[in-house]
């Protein structure tokens, strides 16, 4: 297996927790540090596609996110008064997996965590790596505890800012604002969401996604200021003004909000690290390496593929370790590079959308072609990894 017994995981996001759980399952030990003292998850919802479930059915807790999440196998486009435009059936999943299964964050997290223990994963929280020192026959990390270890691989899974990813790079590489901005809040689910739905509206996107029988997560994306900031007090009207021209159960989500509603807002800030994600002892992946638009709904799907791979590319049988992180390298690039490019499109071509005229192409360009784009990277998607 390359030498490789002892694995730092840095960042206990999705990505960090599926690579600590498959190091640990195939016989390595794994230490995980995460810098927050506690787990302190944002109480918004992820779907998750069959090729992520496909991740979790290896690592054996499948199941239990299948119980936990809603399901669903179709995607419908609406246009702003949730009048349809198309409605495309995924060509995601087999007999054994749904094309989706959405949850909420929390719920996700709990599982992933708990599988990562039970494979024997010692967590280490409100701790980061202060110092790397990169050496040919180990990594050697100071803690910010004052701690200090080595290990045979260092692995950063530590989000959008991680501090890993310079250790490769420097300061070359950073995620740029896109000038777009993604609001997010839970809301009731009306019996009828039972898919992911997108509103297309003039100058901005709406959409739903079922979390659990009863709550729904409700997402708008627009322009924003690259540099935009709103105090927590302003966010229910700012988020209502922004979503006014909506109709159906936008709408109501929208008078419903108030100092209560759990909004979240994000800068879309894309990034796509050129290969090889690594030097020496030490890698990346998940948003440390790349960050998408939403549209595919990807992210946390790829965070997961690349903490899999990772872990079964270095502990293939004989690999030196610099030839099987090239191979994650070079299979996770190909992969995330897809999902960026496709996402980044849809991203632009539904914001270009900013008059009544540019509307009524956009409706009969998706009512005739959007299922089949997204047909397209269904198969993609569904492929092997
Ligand atoms: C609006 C929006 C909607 C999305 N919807 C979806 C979706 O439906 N499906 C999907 O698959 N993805 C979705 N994503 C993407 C998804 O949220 C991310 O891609 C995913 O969470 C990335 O996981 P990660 O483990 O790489 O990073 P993170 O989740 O960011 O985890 C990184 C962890 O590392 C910790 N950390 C950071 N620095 C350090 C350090 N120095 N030392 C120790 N720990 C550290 C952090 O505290 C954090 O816990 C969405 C994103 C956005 C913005």
């Amino acid at each position: 297996m390359g030498g490789v017994r002892r694995v730092l995981i840095v960042g206990g996001g999705v990505g960090g927790l599926t690579a600590a759980t498959s190091f640990a399952q195939r016989g390595v030990d794994v230490v995980l540090i995460e810098r927050q003292p506690s787990f302190d998850i944002p109480g918004v919802g992820l779907g998750q596609p069959a090729n992520a479930l496909r991740v979790y059915q290896s690592l054996g807790f499948l199941d239990e996110i299948l119980q936990t999440g809603f399901s669903y196998d179709r995607m419908h486009i609406f246009d702003a008064s949730r009048k349809l435009i198309a409605e495309h059936v995924f060509l995601l999943g087999d007999e054994t997996l749904p094309a989706f299964c959405a949850l909420s964050r929390l719920d996700l997290h709990r599982i992933l965590l708990r599988a990562a223990e039970q494979a024997g994963v010692e967590v280490r929280l409100g701790v980061t790596a202060a110092k790397i020192q990169d050496e040919p026959d180990k990594v050697s990390v100071q803690f910010s505890n004052g701690e200090s270890d080595t290990f045979d691989l260092l692995a950063g899974f530590d989000g959008i800012r991680s501090t890993t990813r310079p250790h490769l790079v420097g300061t070359a590489f950073v995620p740029r604002p896109s000038g777009y901005g993604a609001w997010r809040v839970q809301a009731p689910r009306p019996d009828y969401v039972r898919g992911m739905e997108f509103l297309q509206g003039i100058g901005s996107k709406t959409g739903g996604m079922p979390l659990n029988n009863d709550l729904m997560y409700v997402f708008h994306i627009r322009p924003e200021a690259p540099d935009a900031w709103f105090a927590e007090k302003d966010l229910p009207d700012l988020f209502r003004e922004r979503l006014s021209q909506y109709g159906g159960y936008v709408a109501e989500v929208s008078a419903s909000l108030d100092a209560n509603s759990d909004i979240v807002y994000s800068p879309m800030e894309p990034l796509l690290m050129p290969w090889p994600w690594h030097r020496g002892r030490v890698v990346i992946g998940g948003d440390a390496a790349h960050t998408f638009p939403p549209h595919l709904t990807q992210g946390a799907a790829m965070a997961a593929e690349d903490g899999y791979v990772l872990a079964r590319e270095v502990l293939r049988n004989d690999t030196p370790l610099a030839e099987g992180l090239m191979r994650y390298s070079r299979d996770r690039y190909a992969r995330c590079a897809f999902v960026y490019t496709f996402s980044r499109q849809w991203l632009d071509d539904e914001q270009s959308v900013r008059t009544a005229e540019q509307m009524e192409v956009a409706r009969a360009e998706l009512a005739m072609n959007a299922s089949a784009r997204i047909a397209a990277s269904d198969r993609i998607l569904n492929s092997p990894i």
